[in-house]
């Protein structure tokens, strides 16, 4: 039996399809995330969860975590049901509605918002052996929670800003912290770059580069790491607890790219309404693609309130497009009353 129907299905819990929620809600559509992972956030929780954000307009500065938090209790507030560790894996037609399959179950949906990102995160593995194995087990791709390396020996792999942040957000927590780039060239901010080198100066750091991971050791969990130099070939095995490989994803559309949507190399083209070419399918956020696009949460608020606002009208044409302004909506007043009168 498949779920019960919604008005507008997003697949994607990050930025776009949590602010997406909320204008469904706010425009009295009935709505549903699904998400492949177990929470909501997408790159902001998966990714950077302890880093500042500082380029979302009215947030001087907010931890990438609470900015998801917030998102959430905005984007949910109307009630959207949420399916989480849940796949989409097609986008069937299903007379003039569409029915959206994932690895566990069926919803049959009015339309579909995809705000998909770079797709089901896939993180570079580490090509060498003994990985299959660790990951989970002292291999990971990315910190959940810093203070699981207090006063661990840790091994970061990489050599752009997520590498770098995490070794200078690990810094003085752990009892070795060692960083290994394949190169001497770092993709990290300049200031990064300066409190990199002042950690290796003052010895809290250990920077090798030129090095690569060619072997990971342990049974049940890791152990060591064997790293050999590019240049030379020489080895060397080390100690540790954990590597955090933060070598980047691969930017992979998975099932997506094979639904029937115009894609531009890795994202979905839209028009001005966001419309992909599948009728009621619009798209949102990192995953579209359209002349001067610029991959921010700012512009990704921007374009799920365009999506879900052309959606409601699309679905009942005597909606008008515009929502009008939150600041005079009956839907807030009646609660920003009743907040008042409570307190
Ligand atoms: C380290 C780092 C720092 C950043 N800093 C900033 C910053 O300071 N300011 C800024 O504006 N932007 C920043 N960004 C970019 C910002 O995070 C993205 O632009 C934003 O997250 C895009 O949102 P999105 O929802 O399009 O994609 P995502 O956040 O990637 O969310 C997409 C979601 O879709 C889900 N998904 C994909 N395919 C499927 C499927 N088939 N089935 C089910 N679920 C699926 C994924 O699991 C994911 O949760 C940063 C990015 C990184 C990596």
């Amino acid at each position: 039996m498949p779920a019960e129907p919604r008005d507008l299905t997003i697949i994607g819990g990050g930025p776009p399809g949590l602010f997406g929620a909320f204008y469904a809600g706010l425009r009295g559509v009935s709505c549903r995330i699904i998400d492949s992972l177990p929470e909501l956030g997408g790159q902001l929780t998966a990714l950077y969860p302890e880093k500042y954000v500082h380029d979302v307009g009215g947030f001087p500065r907010i931890l990438a975590r609470d900015l998801a938090r917030n998102l959430v209790e905005q984007g949910l507030q109307f009630g959207a049901d949420v399916r989480l560790e849940e796949e989409v894996l097609e986008l069937q037609p299903d007379g003039e509605d569409w029915l959206v399959v994932t690895n566990r179950d069926r919803y049959p949906t009015r339309a579909v918002l995809i705000a998909a990102g770079k797709g089901a995160f896939t993180p570079r593995p580490l090509e060498c052996p003994g990985y299959q194995a660790l990951l989970g087990r002292g291999v990971a791709h990315h910190v959940q929670d810093p203070a699981a390396y207090q006063d661990r020996r840790v091994l970061v792999v990489g050599g752009g800003d997520s590498a770098v942040d995490w070794v200078l957000n690990l810094r003085g927590r752990t009892r070795r912290l060692v960083l290994i780039h394949r190169r001497d060239a770092f993709r990290a901010l300049t200031h990064s770059m300066k409190l990199l080198r002042e950690g290796v100066e003052s010895g809290e750091i250990e920077l090798l580069t030129h090095r690569e991971v060619k072997a990971l050791h342990g049974e049940d969990r890791l152990t060591g790491v064997t790293i050999f130099d590019n240049r030379s070939g020489q080895e060397e095995t080390i100690e540790v607890d954990a590597v955090l490989a933060l070598i980047g994803f691969k930017p992979d559309l998975g099932p997506i790219a094979r639904w029937g949507i115009h894609l531009e190399k890795h994202n979905i083209r839209v028009n001005a309404r966001l419309e992909t070419n599948l009728p009621r399918v619009y798209a949102a956020g990192d995953v579209i693609a359209y002349e001067g696009k610029l991959e921010l949460i700012a512009t990704a608020f921007s374009e799920a309130a365009m999506a879900v606002n052309h959606a409601v009208h699309e679905l009942n044409p005597k909606a008008r497009y515009s929502p009008g302004h939150s600041t005079t909506l009956k839907l807030f007043k009646d609660r920003d009353e009743a907040a008042a009168t409570a307190q």
